[in-house]
């Protein structure tokens, strides 16, 4: 069956000199936001398996897991479009789940443990 498609990719790239100034600074821009993507997956995946011990699949299963979100809340995404936080115990550096910025923070803010998040707890209380 005929491909207009790969035809016409197949012939651009038999004929180079065919392609106007914008369609090769197109493909160029094209090429260097790839390039551009590739790299910061690359230091993704080095920074997770780096800091957490955990690859891309695995963040995405544990993700995929808890439903898409944040534990704590329905985050998906942070505002600036970065992926959620691993949340991690800093003792143990057992990874525990994904967590938006906020509660990350919060986490870390009471002691990222039992003692720290009970003490607020029974501040928050109402007698
Ligand atoms: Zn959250």
């Amino acid at each position: 069956m005929f491909d207009r498609t790969t035809y016409s990719r197949n012939y651009m790239r038999e004929h180079p000199q065919k392609r106007t100034p914008e369609q090769k600074q197109q493909r160029a821009i094209g090429a260097q936001k790839r390039e551009k993507e590739y790299y910061a997956t690359l230091r993704w995946n080095s920074h997770l398996k780096k800091k957490f011990g955990i690859t891309a699949d695995q963040y995405n299963r544990l993700l995929a897991a808890q439903g898409g979100h944040c534990v704590f809340c329905h985050r998906i995404k942070e505002e600036n479009g970065n992926r959620l936080a691993v949340d991690h115990d800093k003792q143990t550096n057992r990874v525990r789940g994904i967590l938006c910025l906020v509660h990350n923070a919060a986490l870390g803010a009471l002691g990222d443990n039992e003692i720290g998040i009970r003490k607020a707890l029974e501040y928050v209380k109402e007698d």
